[in-house]
């Protein structure tokens, strides 16, 4: 069951994927997953990354993002149980490909 997106997101030098929204992986005291979003303040502004690949659009939410994304909890259940693991993984090129939109006549010229 899912009904989030994956987003690219570029954290330093290296790229990773997110769902979108990404969602606080701690356990309420209903025994529920918290459905407040977990994506760190003032993160990130949307960027393309053009390769031969293809084009990537990324969110390019700094080194800091990490250190939040690996444990992926809102304000309220730093400290509870987790519901499930964080789902922050590195972008694979092959697997994340859909991801990419392929370049247009029109980037190849440039
Ligand atoms: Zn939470």
């Amino acid at each position: 069951m899912s009904e989030s997106e994956l987003v690219a997101v570029l954290a330093g030098n290296d790229l990773y994927v997110v769902p979108n929204p990404m969602l606080c992986t701690g356990r309420t005291t209903k025994r529920k997953r918290c459905r407040f979003n977990a994506w760190p303040q003032d993160c990130g502004e949307w960027a393309y990354i053009v390769s031969r690949a293809g084009i990537l659009y990324a969110i390019d939410a700094g080194p800091g993002f990490l250190s939040e994304a690996r444990v992926q909890r809102c304000d309220v259940h730093t400290d509870t149980p987790a519901f499930c693991t964080p789902e922050i993984e590195p972008l694979d090129p092959q697997r994340h490909a859909f991801l990419m939109y392929p370049l247009t006549d029109e980037w190849r010229r440039l």
